[in-house]
């Protein structure tokens, strides 16, 4: 008899069987999605001179302090500040210089003006406001002073945080590398690529939902192809895997005269198969396959579903730097859902929200092979073992999309 574990026993045991990450330094442009490996400090201010946040005219605001309607003041204009270069001058009293939106703020000069309230004739600006100081200049250091935050340890980079440190002057950074899952689906019912299916086969279809849960989790999925049910042949598929960190199958891990995955590692120490008291999804199987993760998981679409996002998501997680957490959603049921004997439920449901609420529908049983019902869901809701749960009672619920 297989042990039965609960699934946080499952999990954990998983989890304590994948190391801990290891940092790689990455060009910036790579680290999109990425974990970061270390807080990342500005090594100088930001942004590093004064600048104009208007094409207008630098000036003292002294010089225009009495600058009113019908009393306009005039200052001599001593030319233009270039983008990306240093101005030529600096302003002195009773001049103005041109500067445009991001110039450089000139040595002298406390405020600019926009060229709206500006009337220039021949070699000079009139003025008939006053422009107080620091009125459209950017400071030095107004994002950040050097050595402040950029962006913290742990975040996964997106867009905002890459433009960030970009300005700040990074080429590259330590992220933890995104891990490559190679998935195999098992059973010799299996047709690929479409088409039409002969007596007792059907279409595969779990490496399209898993790839495209892989993705959904950030990291990436090359699909290895259908190994027939032959533990030698799954085991020699293995053994030629492409490139990747992580082995992804699903089929084979029952008790069934051809399960191949229970038959390849049966007496044999890499990867052990198990049962987890959770339905759909009770038969499991983890190890380490030269030196990568190996997970089995049945092949029973939903039960693929559940068993990825309990169990191989928050290992993929921890490759990535992340807690290897599991992420629920706060729902409230409509309609009461009855409980497995012993086994933790997931039952597919829609979400619709009601205010601040998301209310869980769920509309009949299901089957665990019914994939049809399932892309009509938005959600698996738990059910603990025990006496069911009433609508109205709270629930969690695995995300299936995004919300
Ligand atoms: P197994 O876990 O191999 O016993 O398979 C359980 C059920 O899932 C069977 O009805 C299989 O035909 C089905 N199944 C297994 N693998 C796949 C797959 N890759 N795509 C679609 N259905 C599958
Ligand atoms: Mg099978």
């Amino acid at each position: 008899m297989r042990p039965l574990l609960s699934i946080e026993q499952y999990r954990q045991s998983i989890l304590e069987r994948i190391p801990e990450p290891r940092p790689v330094t990455v060009p910036l442009d790579t680290a999109y999605g990425c974990v970061l490996a270390g807080r990342l400090a500005s090594p100088h201010d930001l942004p590093a001179f004064p600048s104009s946040a208007m094409d207008g005219y630098a000036v003292r605001s002294a010089d225009i302090a009495a600058a009113a309607e019908g009393v306009p003041v005039s200052l001599q204009i001593e030319g233009e500040v270039r983008m990306g270069s240093a101005p030529h001058a600096e302003v002195l009293e009773g001049r103005a210089v041109a500067v445009p939106t991001g110039g450089m703020l000139p040595e002298g000069a406390d405020t600019v003006v926009p060229v709206e309230e500006c009337r220039v004739e021949g070699g000079a600006v009139w003025f008939c406001v006053p422009s107080r100081p620091g009125r459209n200049v950017r400071p030095a250091g107004e994002d950040l002073l050097a050595g402040e935050l950029v962006v913290e340890a742990g975040r996964r980079v997106e867009a905002a945080d890459l433009g960030a440190l970009a300005a700040a002057g990074f080429a590259e950074v330590a992220v933890y590398r995104t891990p490559r899952v190679v998935v195999f689906s098992t059973g010799n019912e299996l047709v690929e690529g479409g088409g039409d299916t002969g007596p007792g086969q059907i279409h595969e279809s779990n490496s399209f939902m898993l790839r495209a849960l892989v993705r959904r989790a950030g990291c990436e999925a090359t699909y290895a192809g259908r190994v027939p049910d032959d533990p030698g042949a799954l085991l020699r598929a293995l053994e030629a895997a492409p490139p990747g960190d992580v082995l992804l199958c699903s089929g084979g891990v029952s008790a069934g005269r051809d399960d191949p995955v229970r038959r390849a590692f049966e007496g044999r120490e890499e990867v052990g198969c198990v049962q987890v008291s959770v339905q759909p999804g009770r038969p499991q199987a983890f190890g380490v396959f030269r030196d990568k993760p190996f997970f089995g998981l049945p092949g029973n679409p939903m039960a693929s579903l559940v068993s990825f996002e309990l169990f191989v998501r928050p290992a993929l997680k921890k490759m990535m730097g992340l807690p290897p957490t599991v992420d629920y959603l706060n729902a409230t049921l409509d309609g009461a859902l009855e409980a497995a004997p012993a086994s933790v439920r997931f039952v597919p449901v829609r979400l619709t929200e009601s205010g601040p609420q998301l209310i869980a529908c769920s509309r009949e049983q299901r089957r665990s092979n019914q994939l049809a019902k399932l892309a009509q869901s938005d959600g698996m809701a738990e059910v603990p073992p025990g006496a069911g749960l009433n609508a109205g009672e709270p629930v969690r619920v695995l995300s299936i999309r995004e919300w």
